[in-house]
């Protein structure tokens, strides 16, 4: 029995992350995905809540047809005791697909299998893109999972990155 775990920010789940799962998922029998930053929402770059994105993956992962966990992981400010912390929260896994310099580091001093995964066209399929894309009123549907597009629609995601990118930019004449 093979396990995997698969960790991003997912601010919001894309076609590129799909992609590694898809081929994740041809090389294992379960898959756990973490949501990092779980702690994050309501800003620019983390618009959307652990929730939402928990949201965004499970619903995009159920046409794969495999057994897998989704589960929000908030930050924690050493990384040194990171590992301990995110196993602390999942189910076992014995194999960790990522291309985060930090996350492979981090799980490869504590002897846990890791490879990196592959990238696919990365200057596209990208959370900052999508999200300058929905600020400028440009296409971004196309670059997340039907599922993705359906969930932020609900959720009403672009009006709430428009709204949060005029909050972050305070006016000289505002005083708080
Ligand atoms: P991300 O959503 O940017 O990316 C997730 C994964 O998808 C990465 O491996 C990335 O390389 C890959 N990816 C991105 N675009 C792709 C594409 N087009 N094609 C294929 N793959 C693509 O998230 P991330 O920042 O890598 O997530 C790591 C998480 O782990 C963060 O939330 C971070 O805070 C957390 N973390 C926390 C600690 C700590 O708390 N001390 C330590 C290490 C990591």
């Amino acid at each position: 029995m093979n396990r995997a775990f698969y960790i991003g920010r997912f601010q919001p789940y894309h076609l590129g992350h799909h992609a590694v799962i898809k081929k994740i998922v041809k090389e294992v029998d379960e898959i756990v995905v973490g949501i990092g930053s779980a702690q994050q929402s309501h800003t620019v770059s983390d618009p959307f809540t652990a929730g939402e994105r928990v949201m965004m993956v499970s619903r995009s992962l159920e046409e794969l047809g495999i057994i897998y966990y989704v589960i929000p992981i908030a930050d924690v400010d050493r990384h040194a005791i990171w590992v301990s912390h995110v196993r602390s929260l999942t189910p076992p896994f014995n194999i960790v697909y990522s291309n985060n310099p930090l996350v492979i580091d981090l799980f490869s001093e504590t002897n846990i299998q890791t490879k990196r995964s592959p990238l696919f066209q990365r200057g596209i399929y990208s959370g900052t893109e999508i999200r300058r894309r929905m600020l400028a009123d440009e296409a971004w549907e196309d670059l997340v999972p039907k599922a993705v597009a359906e969930v932020i629609k609900e959720i009403d995601g672009v009006r709430r990155l428009k709204d949060l990118s005029r909050t972050d930019v305070p006016s000289s004449a505002t005083v708080f």
